[in-house]
């Protein structure tokens, strides 16, 4: 994987990720979130037939921990274990859509996971060990943070001094591993709620080349958590990390967030997020509905009939309504079926309802950062954003 950075002006930055096989996923980018390895509501048979690969898949490195053992003797990676070959797989310390447990490492330098069977506690060693069996296109490595705003220095020390330590021995570890010379690393930003703590970390960590990108970390504690977070506060904490670091590394931000929240990262000069909340739309039984305006790629929703960005479809008034969710939507759940049929699935819980929407609101998560990046290509993100504010923007509520 590599990353190319195409523009960077004061507003935000455009580039390129491109994959061993050629690939080009254009940033900022959309990494698609799973559970277990699979986009949630869609099979592999469903993903094939949509117009999503290929696609960067993000996995969670605790959905898989419990598997070590099955993955290492499997041999052929998380990409070969999740039967997702050929798409490149990012693997994050974090399962964006879980709100974050708390909770305590033991010893001086081994850092948590938390899994469907518990605590597991990595040295740095055993956890470039775990990585080896995945064998991930990108890997974000484990830190310890608190987004707890009322942190003291004294704990923020801790966890940076810890964390460093941690990331340190992984790159040393990592560069003695040919089974991962094509894999690359992720280090967390972190530092609380302190702007010099956080500057001075992202400095420290900027001395490590085989880094190839950052995840901003201790913001949010994930889940619709992540909803919460308020780039206008957060927005000097960022500035200060990234100027720290070198401008040509891919910057992730993990977690969900709505298309709004998006928007604003971009300003704050972020290249990656993933899809999980299209996953928190189809559990609130919600129809993305974002109105897309952009020139070269119109998807407005002006002809639809909608109050909304988002619409819940279980509602009343959907009944009898036999028109598609979008009408210029070109995905299999809009060419093929009628709100009023995807609300009878969804009240009598046929998965197929579930799955039907999960078509739709990935198809056009999607295609809002496509229309999005348009609109950052021809400077009129303002008047993007402005679109989509003509209507509103319900809370997703699962
Ligand atoms: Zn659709």
């Amino acid at each position: 994987m590599n990353f190319r950075l195409c523009k960077s002006a004061s507003k935000y930055r455009l580039g390129e990720l491109e994959d061993e096989l050629g690939n080009v996923f254009k940033t900022p980018a959309c990494i698609f979130y799973t559970g277990g390895g699979q986009i949630p509501y869609m099979t592999k048979d469903i993903l094939e037939d949509s117009s999503l690969l290929p696609s960067i898949l993000q996995m969670s490195l605790n959905q898989f921990v419990h598997a070590k053992d099955a993955i290492t003797s499997f041999g052929q990676g998380l990409s070969g274990f999740t039967n997702m070959k050929n798409q490149p797989i990012y693997c994050s310390t974090r399962d964006p859509s879980l709100t974050l447990t708390s909770g305590y490492s033991k010893g001086n330098q081994g850092l948590s996971v938390w899994s469907l069977g518990g605590k597991y506690v990595f040295e740095a060693e055993d956890y470039v060990d775990y990585v080896e069996s995945l064998r991930p296109s990108i890997v974000e490595i484990l830190c310890e943070d608190y987004s707890d705003v009322s942190a003291t220095n004294k704990k923020i020390d801790k966890c940076t001094e810890k964390s460093f330590n941690f990331l340190k021995r992984c790159i040393e570890r990592f560069n003695k591993s040919d089974v991962l010379k094509g894999s690359r690393l992720i280090a967390p930003l972190i530092g609380g709620y302190n702007r010099q703590k956080r500057a001075d970390y992202a400095a420290r960590v900027s001395q490590f080349d085989q880094v190839f990108g950052y995840s901003l970390s201790g913001f949010h504690n994930f889940g619709t958590e992540s909803f919460k977070m308020d780039f206008d506060y957060n927005k000097d904490f960022i500035d200060v990390v990234f100027e720290k670091v070198p401008e040509d590394k891919l910057r992730i931000l993990p977690g969900s967030f709505t298309p709004l929240q998006i928007i604003q990262a971009v300003r704050c000069h972020l290249d990656v997020f993933d899809s999980s909340y299209a996953y928190w739309a189809c559990e609130s039984k919600a129809a993305l509905t974002l109105n897309l305006e952009v020139e070269g790629h119109d998807l407005a929703t002006s002809g639809d009939d909608l109050d909304s960005n988002i619409v819940f479809l279980t509602e009343a008034r959907y009944t009898h309504d036999d028109r598609p969710i979008l009408s210029r939507c070109t995905c299999y759940t809009c060419k093929n079926h009628a709100r009023s049929y995807i609300r009878h699935l969804l009240l009598t819980k046929e998965l197929l309802g579930s799955i039907l929407l999960s078509i739709h609101n990935h198809h056009h998560l999607n295609e809002f950062f496509i229309c999005m990046r348009l609109a950052m290509e021809s400077d009129g993100l303002d008047h993007f954003e402005a679109k989509i504010k003509e209507k509103s923007l319900p809370a997703l509520s699962s």
